[in-house]
């Protein structure tokens, strides 16, 4: 059994822990680059305000309905995040971190899950602030699929039985009810179906999830692919895909992991985090992304006796880019901020966030090393990692040390930093 954990409307909730008036308003978060929308408050929602869309046209077409606009602030966001990961963690043992608002809990064997679930989303709410939906199933695919439900249950009264609201289990159903969940759903909100493969289903005449449930694995394979066939596999309670198979969140990209046995020291961490960097970077730069922020974690596993520790740290890079080196030395850079001794750390990830389209910037890049065609040295390490396997060719740690200041930049224009700022902390007046 799977859990995903996932925040509500990320970015805006958590500017909404600090400023309680913007509760009940239309909110959206805009990226730094080019001013699109990138959260949206569930009333923003209900305007048709889309995913992606820029402020201008928002300001053009909607000018009497109040939205209010917010650039995005992603040191708080790291830090939120890090905060809502380690009480999900307490669902059950094993987190896998999916990006920054999201994480899969392996929940198998766990008594009374349900009624758990709740119980640690009212935590959640309760200790930071951030609204979040759980979904469960037998495979991540149907926990995926449960927390889609769980969050419309939420927010549009009539979409899905009002039970599933916030926390729904799809593994406790009978399984008539389940197909009445599925039934419901249309093949689109499956994790894994895009839209180009979703309109060639729908082509074959598939409308809802219950009928990609239905299909024949064998057939799926033959006709689409091995990834199709891992979805529809999972969506009949197969568990067959780890999250290194699942396409990336388009919003930031993730490369965490927990490690076999605890590693205590800050140069084993070094090696982690600069692999995790390169990962990630790679996954990156095949989106022909640039990234504008990089952030990096470190915890200890809530599971065991010993001392606990989580930390995050978010290092804005000095300019965008998907070059390994600098999102490598920006996050040993906050790995080093953050690492304390004497503990045993359990997990560690690296994230890029405020991600954007690396055609934007390119004309800009070449100001940094006249010299050095970056981009041209990026896809010659790719190229050779594809075909000598991957980490053949990677950057030494020891090259890594030095300009570790180069993290601490200047921040333009944004909400504060309440959580990680002494100075930002908001003071409450009696
Ligand atoms: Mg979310």
């Amino acid at each position: 059994m799977f859990a995903l954990v996932d925040g509500n409307n990320f970015y805006v909730s958590c500017e909404r822990v600090f400023r309680p008036s913007l509760q009940g308003r239309p909110v959206i978060v805009l990226s730094n680059n080019d001013g699109c929308a990138i959260s949206r408050s569930n009333e923003a929602k209900a305007l048709g305000i889309a995913m992606g869309a820029p402020w201008f046209q928002i300001q053009r077409a909607l000018p009497e309905a109040g939205v209010l606009a917010l650039r995005a602030n992603f040191t708080l966001y790291g830090d939120m995040s890090n905060r809502m990961m380690s009480i999900a963690a307490g669902l059950g043992p094993g987190q896998e971190i999916y990006s920054i608002d999201e994480s899969f809990i392996d929940v198998s064997g766990i008594r009374d899950i349900t009624r758990r679930g709740q119980a640690v989303r009212e935590r959640i709410l309760q200790w930071t602030g951030i609204p979040c939906g759980i979904g469960m199933g037998s495979t991540k695919t149907l926990a995926k699929l449960a927390n889609h439900v769980a969050k419309s249950a939420d927010r549009k009264p009539g979409s899905y039985p009002v039970e599933f609201a916030r926390v729904c289990n799809l593994g406790a159903l009978p399984a008539a009810d389940l197909d009445a969940v599925l039934e419901a759903t249309e093949l689109g909100e499956i994790w894994g179906i895009g839209r180009r493969i979703g309109a060639q289903l729908q082509a074959e005449g598939l409308r809802t999830a219950l009928d990609v449930a239905r299909m024949d694995p064998a057939t799926v394979r033959r006709r689409w692919s091995i990834v199709l066939e891992r979805t529809v596999r999972e969506m009949q309670g197969q568990p067959c895909i780890d999250l290194e198979h699942v396409a990336p969140a388009k919003k930031e990209i993730a490369c965490t992991r927990s490690f076999g046995q605890p590693i205590t020291k800050l140069v084993d961490l070094v090696e982690a985090v600069t692999e995790f960097a390169g990962r990630a970077a790679e996954k990156l730069r095949k989106q022909q992304g640039h990234a504008g922020q990089v952030l990096v974690f470190i915890h200890t596993s809530p599971f065991r006796s010993d001392k606990q520790y989580s930390r995050s740290i978010t290092v804005p890079l000095r300019r965008p880019t998907a070059d390994t080196s600098l999102i490598a030395q920006a996050a040993i850079g906050g790995l080093k901020a953050i690492f304390q001794g004497g503990f045993k750390f359990a997990k560690a990830g690296v994230m890029l966030l405020d991600l954007q389209d690396a055609a934007v910037e390119q004309g800009e890049l070449a100001l940094d090393d006249p010299g050095v065609d970056r981009g041209q040295l990026m896809s010659a390490i790719d190229g050779l990692n594809v075909r000598y396997g991957r980490g053949a060719v990677k950057l030494a740690s020891a090259g890594l040390e030095g300009d570790a200041r180069r993290w601490s930049m200047k921040q333009s224009l944004r909400t504060p930093e309440y959580t990680t700022r002494w100075t930002d902390m908001p003071v409450a007046r009696a």
